[in-house]
């Protein structure tokens, strides 16, 4: 069966795209994770389209990936097929139709609910925009830096306070991303997904189901496509300085490589309030609230420029991530009684 698989795949992908027993740790921004059975690259929404309708047909597991920036990959890897989503089109798509009732879950009231970390609550950064005026369509595979450089290239602000974030737009939909006090779906006009059968349905912002960190994709396995964002003419060169600010100011608060983002998600205010913690920031608990910041397991420690970043510092196994993990978990209940939650996304075997 798998001479048979690998035969139909080779024919579908040709050999020299097709990639079997890809190292994801190739793959993902932690440097961590085993081979994946069978690699893909898909180029174009009709790759895409085909290589889940191949996994479909092969009664394969098909995993969509972006950048691999928010993943935790095992060391036995993914069986069945990854594809990396790769469709890089960008365009204007014309002036925005304005459409009445569109929400946004952003807003600096839920902002401060969720307060999402104390060291980047960079909200001097924040540039009151002009209302949208443009539309832009961008594949899924688009990367999130080359997006903001290119809308900026074309006058047109609002994506600055994303700055270094790697993320492809696929990715972003899919975490519905923050950037400082602003929520990525605030820019969401309509989401052209998949379903599971393949088919292309035009999605609305509303039927989403964006909140922080949320997306309807996290429940339904739908696969973006496509986006269309509402952006303003507005002012470019200052939009430039605060990509720039941004850039530094996560230069000196969080690792930039070999890291994936946040290990742990922010507890309730409620919480907070009965530890005494000064915010919901799970970084404060690993690094005020346990003093476990700079802590070893094997290859992996945790971040000394912020304590809910964990950095791979030289062949780190998804095991040694585990077992950092359960001890700041165990830490955290027992002196706490907090039951932390990953942030990051465990994939494959591990
Ligand atoms: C240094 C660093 C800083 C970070 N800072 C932030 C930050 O400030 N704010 C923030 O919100 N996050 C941050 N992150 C986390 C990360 O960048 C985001 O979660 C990002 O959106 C992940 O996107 P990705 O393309 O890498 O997705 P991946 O990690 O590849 O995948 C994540 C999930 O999205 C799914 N997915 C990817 N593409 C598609 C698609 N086209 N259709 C359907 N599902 C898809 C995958 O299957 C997977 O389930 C940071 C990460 C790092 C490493």
């Amino acid at each position: 069966m798998t001479d048979e698989i690998l035969k139909n795949l080779v024919d579908l992908f040709g050999e020299n795209r097709l990639k079997i027993g890809e190292p994801m740790n190739r793959q993902t921004t932690f440097r961590i994770g085993g081979p994946a059975d069978y690699f893909f690259e898909a180029t174009s929404v009709d790759e895409i389209q085909r290589a889940f309708k191949a996994g479909r047909d092969l009664g394969l597991p098909v995993f969509p990936l972006g950048t691999g920036a928010n993943l935790l990959v095992g060391d036995g890897g993914i069986r069945g097929l990854v594809v990396k989503i790769s469709n890089n089109n960008l365009e204007i798509a014309g002036p925005l139709e304005r459409k009445a009732g569109t929400k946004s879950s952003a807003a600096s009231a839920h902002y401060q609910q969720f307060d999402t970390d104390q060291y980047l609550k960079f909200d001097d950064l924040d540039l009151a925009e002009p209302p949208p005026d443009t539309l832009v369509r961008a594949g899924a595979g688009v990367s999130l830096p080359v997006l903001i450089a290119w809308t900026l290239e074309q006058g047109l602000t609002g994506l600055q306070n994303f700055a270094g974030i790697p993320s492809s737009v696929g990715g972003a939909i899919y975490n519905n991303i923050h950037g400082g006090t602003r929520l990525f779906d605030e820019f969401v006009q309509e989401v052209i997904l998949m379903d599971r059968l393949g088919r292309p349905n035009r999605i609305s912002h509303d039927e989403m189901g964006f909140a922080y960190d949320q997306s309807r994709l996290q429940e339904t396995g739908e696969i973006v496509l496509e986006v269309f964002l509402k952006l303003s003419h507005g002012d470019a060169d200052r939009a430039r300085r605060i990509r720039l600010e941004w850039l530094k100011r996560k230069l000196k608060v969080q690792p930039q490589k070999d890291c994936p983002g946040c290990v742990f998600k922010n507890i309730s205010p409620e919480e907070a309030a009965r530890i005494g913690a000064p915010s919901v920031a799970a970084g404060w608990v690993v690094d005020q609230g346990l003093g476990l910041k700079g802590t070893k397991v094997g290859g992996v420690k945790i971040s000394e420029k912020h304590a809910n970043f964990f950095v791979n510092f030289g062949g780190a196994t998804a095991k040694d991530v585990c077992k950092l993990i359960d001890l700041i978990k165990s830490k955290a209940y027992e002196k706490f009684g907090l039951s932390l939650v990953e942030e990051i996304q465990m994939v494959g075997e591990f």
